[in-house]
C-alpha cells in the first residue's frame, strides 16, 4: 500500500454508521469502548494520524468519540479540530444565521410532524426523519424545501442523507476536501508524498472523500450488500470495520 517514502498512515473514519450502529435518536449512539482502544492505541503509535469525520457538529463529534489527541472534522468538514488548534470555513461561519432562522422556522411547521428532529448544528442543520410515519415523509421534505426557497438564493442547499435532510451552506466544500485540509493542516505541504490514507465511510456523503482520496491509498465503503460506491473496497458492517482497525493495529504497533 505505501509507496516509496509514504512513512505516515492516517486511518480517517466516518462516525455513524461506521463506527457506531446507527440509532433512532442521535444522541443514543454510542461508541463501543474496545473500537474507542482500539482508537486510542492508534492515534498514540508513531506515524499514525487517526482522524473522525462526521456530519455532527464538531463539539458533539468530539463528546461521542472522547478522545483528545487525534483530529476531527465536525459538520461534514466545514469546522475542523486537533491537538490545540481548530479552523472553521469562513463561508459557512457567514451562514450561521441564515441556518438557526431555517431552524427556527422548520422546528415550527413541523411540529405536528410525529418523531421529526430538528437540529441546530452550528454551520449546518438535520432534520431527521427516522422516527417519522412514512406517509409524512413526503410533507416533510416539501416543506423543507420551501423554507429553502425562502432563504437567499444560493445560500443554502439540502442534501440527503440515511434518514436525514441536511442543511449546508452553499460552499464549494466537502467530506473530500476536508480529509485533504485536515492532512495538510497535520502534516503540512506535500503530505501526498508522506502519507497513505485509509478512508472508510458509509453514507452519500462520504462518497466526496472516496473520490478526493482514490490516489492516496485504500477507500472502503460500509454497507450490507454491494451497491455503486466510488470506493475500492466493501465492508459489510460495524464490526468489519472493528476487526480492519485491529488489523491495522496490529500491523503498526507489532515491532515484527
Ligand atoms: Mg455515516
Amino acid at each position: 500500500m505505501a509507496g516509496a517514502g509514504r512513512d505516515h498512515l492516517a486511518v480517517l473514519l466516518d462516525f455513524d454508521g461506521t463506527l457506531a450502529e446507527i440509532a433512532d435518536r442521535p444522541d443514543d449512539v454510542r461508541l463501543d469502548p474496545r473500537l474507542r482502544a482500539l482508537l486510542e492505541r492508534l492515534g498514540h503509535t508513531p506515524r499514525v494520524l487517526v482522524g473522525i469525520i462526521s456530519g455532527r457538529a464538531l463539539d458533539d463529534i468530539r463528546r461521542h468519540v472522547g478522545l483528545e489527541h487525534i483530529l476531527y472534522a465536525g459538520n461534514h468538514g466545514l469546522e475542523l479540530a486537533g491537538p490545540g488548534w481548530t479552523l472553521a470555513h469562513d463561508a459557512a461561519v457567514e451562514a450561521r444565521g441564515l441556518v438557526a432562522a431555517c431552524c427556527d422556522r422548520l422546528s415550527l411547521r413541523l411540529r405536528d410532524v410525529r418523531g421529526v428532529l430538528v437540529e441546530n448544528k452550528g454551520l449546518s442543520a438535520s432534520v431527521h426523519f427516522r422516527l417519522v410515519p412514512r406517509k409524512s415523509v413526503t410533507t416533510l421534505r416539501r416543506i423543507v424545501l420551501e423554507e429553502l426557497e425562502r432563504v437567499p438564493p444560493g445560500r443554502l442547499v439540502a442534501r440527503e442523507g440515511k434518514m436525514v435532510l441536511e442543511i449546508l451552506p452553499a460552499v464549494d466544500w466537502d467530506k473530500g476536501r476536508a480529509a485533504r485540509r485536515l492532512l495538510e493542516h497535520a502534516l503540512g505541504d506535500g503530505w501526498e508524498a508522506r502519507c497513505s490514507v485509509v478512508y472508510v465511510g458509509d453514507d452519500s456523503t462520504d462518497e466526496d472523500a472516496f473520490v478526493a482520496l482514490a490516489e492516496n491509498g485504500i477507500t472502503i465503503r460500509v454497507a450490507p450488500y454491494p451497491q455503486p460506491t466510488a470506493a475500492r473496497y466493501q465492508v459489510r458492517n460495524v464490526e468489519e470495520v472493528g476487526r480492519l482497525l485491529e488489523a491495522i493495529a496490529g500491523w503498526m504497533t507489532d515491532p515484527t
